[in-house]
């Protein structure tokens, strides 16, 4: 009996993973249309300045609305594009777009100061021969200048990263453009290998906002933090936090030195005309 019952929960597992792989080979097939056919769309979430709320920029986060699922967030489809090299592609579209809105939204608050770009880019993108020529590009193109433009890299990516990877960050950080170390915190590198990135922001991971919402903060954890702000400021690096979802959790990380912050407290990501209207209420 017990047997055949584990067999029956085999087949069923085994049902979902089939249902779950034909999915996803399904949306994989697709992507290459999809993005001919103009599917992919970007959503903005708004970076404040934790000292006084203020924008500091947007990242955008792109989206699939596809034609029988609805909208998919990228982590059901940046990994399929990642494995099948349709990343480049779209990640091109995305650094055009996003760029493009940012210098839009320049134009039209000149006296709201330099509005920031932030943008996800991939392992494959790091390892693309045309990245720093195709992002050159997309920035004479646009009229946007390069440190308005943040380049957010996982930290993952960047382990064990030796000279040939790092070259083509080093080039655009010496181009002004900067550099996140995106999810910090979750991987395992080592902290005195931050010296020799060419980073200069980095993204506190939710993990960590998380944390912050018990009253009193785990005190281990906001010794954590404080360690890394205190490193992060000393090599000369802003920290951004992640996934602030409560007035409670702002304000701990803003008493623990962090600088700006993004996450559903201030807004959900969403239509670039959204990034317009805050814009407009910070200048009054
Ligand atoms: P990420 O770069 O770490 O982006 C932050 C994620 O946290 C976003 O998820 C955002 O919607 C979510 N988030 C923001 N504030 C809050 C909050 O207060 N609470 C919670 N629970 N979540 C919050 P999203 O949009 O689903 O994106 C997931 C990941 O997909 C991104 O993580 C990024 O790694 C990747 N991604 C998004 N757009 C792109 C892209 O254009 N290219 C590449 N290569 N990756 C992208
Ligand atoms: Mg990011
Ligand atoms: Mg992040
Ligand atoms: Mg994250």
């Amino acid at each position: 009996r017990a047997k055949s019952a584990g067999g029956n929960r085999f087949e069923f597992a085994d049902a979902e993973a089939d249902a779950r792989a034909i999915t996803r080979h399904g949306l994989t097939t697709a992507l290459p249309a999809a993005l001919e056919r103009g599917e992919f769309f970007i959503e903005y979430q708004p970076l404040v300045h934790l000292g006084d709320g203020s924008v500091h920029g947007a990242e955008a986060l792109v989206r699939w609305c596809h034609p029988q699922h609805g909208v998919l967030g990228p982590d059901r489809f940046i990994p399929l594009a990642e494995h099948t090299g349709l990343i480049v592609p779209l990640g091109r579209w995305v650094l055009e777009e996003a760029v493009r809105q940012a210098r839009f939204w320049q134009t039209r608050h000149a006296d709201g100061g330099p509005l920031r770009i932030n943008v996800n880019l991939s392992p494959t993108q790091l390892h693309h021969p045309r990245l720093v020529a195709d992002t050159v590009d997309v920035l004479e193109r646009s009229g946007l200048e390069p440190r308005a433009l943040c380049l957010e890299v996982t930290e993952s990516a960047l382990i064990g990263a030796d000279e040939d990877l790092l070259k083509p960050l080093r080039h655009l950080a010496e181009m002004g453009v900067d550099i996140a170390l995106d999810d910090f915190g979750t991987g395992y590198s080592n902290l005195a290998n931050l010296r020799r990135l060419p980073v200069s922001v980095l993204k506190l991971d939710r993990s960590f906002t998380r944390s912050m919402q018990q009253q009193p903060a785990d005190p281990v954890d906001v010794k954590i933090v404080e360690g890394i702000v205190a490193l992060a400021h000393s090599l000369d690096l802003a920290v951004t936090v992640e996934g602030v979802e409560t007035g409670a959790q702002a304000e701990q990380l803003r008493e623990l030195g962090c600088d700006t912050a993004q996450g559903w407290y201030y807004a959900r990501p969403g239509a670039p005309d959204r990034i317009h209207s805050l814009l407009l209420a910070d200048a009054v």
